[in-house]
């Protein structure tokens, strides 16, 4: 007989991580500060604190190398953490590759992926702070989702403004954000400035994430019991994402494995972070020795690659800090795609930062290659992927076939960043052969955002 194979690398609870990790302590070269609009000079703390509780603030800036999870948000975690890290066998099997293909499966969350990593501890200092309702906006849902699951556990009402076309396409979503007890408004709203500017202009409009961001970023700037949560791009975001990284770390060494490539599917990148932080310092202390650590997006918006590296707003109203990120102009309005949440127009600065400075690599991948990949994942492995990791689940195939022809025996992490349970529709589409492909070419993204940076304030210096 065969020796069984060993498909899950499991952690007890108690060896889930007390801390995460800051990649900021560890970079050869800091990335550039956000700015104020108004000034030109960085955001201070006084400047976020209308919208932000002063831990978070203090977390967006810190230089420390670990910050600890306070025990509040362990006893969250460990609802669902350690999150399972998987040997994709039977998609190996398959493929005919001698590569090995982990996967880090954060779908086991209540929301169904990463998301709770950082709502659950945002929510905690909010209520920390005396804060009573958290604000934000939501694409596919999955944030929305997320932030209601982690007000209801720290006694928080939950505000949300979902992408009018997510909105009418995904109710269940909204029925789960409301179950978690949370308030959901479809984006454009006449509720706010930024909502009834859009409906005067446009009745019929879709919205997008960075117009319903400035809705709720509006109603949380003028209410002081009130405060905005953000679910990706900022750096207290991708901090809290570390968790998955320094779990998939420890289960990697208890199999004695060293990977050579990790992938990660980015919309502003925090799963991508915090799965790869950890690897990165541990990369860096090794003198460069480590995995090729390489960011996969959507070819309908591509930041990364076809993008611009540029200080520019995060929302379509211009109320954010300027973020130096690589992005498409913060009017851009992608292809209304399946993956919703790679539906930005821009990427959080450090990854954005890492990527300039050469530590990281970015392909961009069309929405049905990704879909190919995702449905063979299913019918190997037996877990839908949601749209989004698709993306991270064709890159760590293609090098899985690349691997056929050179014979090497490389070893591939990926993050399933969560389930597709409530993204069957898009699974219909593809299997009906309904999909269709964008692709933007160089010019027509350039005109993008030199027109989105015309509109922003003159930058000192
Ligand atoms: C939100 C989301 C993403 C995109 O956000 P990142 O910050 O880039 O991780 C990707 N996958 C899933 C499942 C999501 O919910």
């Amino acid at each position: 007989m065969p020796e069984p194979l060993r498909h899950k690398i499991l952690l007890d609870e108690d060896e889930m991580p007390t801390r995460w990790y800051n990649v900021l302590a560890d970079l050869p070269t800091p990335p550039p500060p956000p700015l104020h609009p108004g000034t030109g000079q960085p955001v201070g703390p006084e400047d976020l604190a209308a919208i932000f509780p002063m831990d978070l603030i203090a977390q967006e800036v810190t230089t420390e190398r670990y910050v600890d999870i306070p025990q509040e948000v362990q006893d969250v975690y460990r609802l669902w953490r350690p999150s399972p890290l998987f040997r994709a066998h039977r998609l190996e099997k398959a493929l005919g590759t001698p590569a090995r293909i982990y996967y880090k499966y954060e779908g086991v969350s209540p929301a169904g992926s990463h998301k709770p990593n950082t709502a659950v501890p945002q929510a905690y200092y909010n209520a920390k702070a005396g804060i009573r309702k958290l604000t934000t906006e939501t694409g596919a849902g999955q944030w929305g989702t997320s932030l209601a699951f982690a007000c209801a556990q720290f006694d928080l009402e939950c505000e949300v403004w979902q992408v009018r076309a997510s909105y009418d396409a995904k109710p269940y979503r909204r029925i789960m954000m409301e179950t978690f007890g949370g308030t959901v408004h479809p984006s454009p709203s006449d509720l706010t400035q930024a909502g009834r500017t859009m409906l005067a202009s446009d009745p019929a409009s879709p919205g997008s994430l960075g117009l319903a961001i400035s809705e709720a970023v509006e109603v949380a700037a003028q209410d002081p019991t009130a405060n905005y949560a953000l679910g990706s791009v900022l750096n207290h975001v991708l901090l809290h994402q570390t968790v998955i990284g320094e779990e998939a770390l420890l289960q990697l060494a208890k199999v004695g494995e060293s990977v050579d490539l990790i992938v990660g599917c980015t919309g502003g990148g925090s799963n991508f972070g915090g799965l790869t932080f950890p690897f990165l310092r541990e990369k860096l202390q090794a003198g460069g020795a480590g995995p090729v650590i390489r960011a996969v997006e959507p070819a309908s918006c591509p930041s990364l690659t076809q993008g611009t590296y540029a200080y520019d707003f995060g929302d379509v109203a211009g109320l954010t800090p300027l973020l130096k990120m690589h992005t498409l102009g913060h009017d851009f309005i992608p292809d209304p795609i399946h993956a919703g949440g790679l539906r930005y127009h821009g990427m959080s600065p450090l990854v954005s930062h890492l990527y300039e400075e050469g530590l990281i690599e970015a392909v961009a991948k069309t929405q049905k290659d990704c879909f190919a990949a995702g449905v063979l994942f299913a019918r190997t492995e037996g877990i839908v992927p949601a749209p989004e990791p698709t993306h991270a689940v064709a890159a760590a195939v293609d090098e899985a076939i690349r691997c056929i022809e050179t014979g090497e025996e490389k070893v591939i992490l990926t993050a399933l960043c969560g389930h597709g349970h409530l993204d069957l529709p898009a699974y219909d589409a593809y299997l009906r052969g309904d999909l269709v492909d964008h692709t933007w070419d160089d010019t027509e993204l350039q005109q993008s955002v030199a027109a989105a940076l015309t509109r922003l304030p003159a930058i000192p210096g």
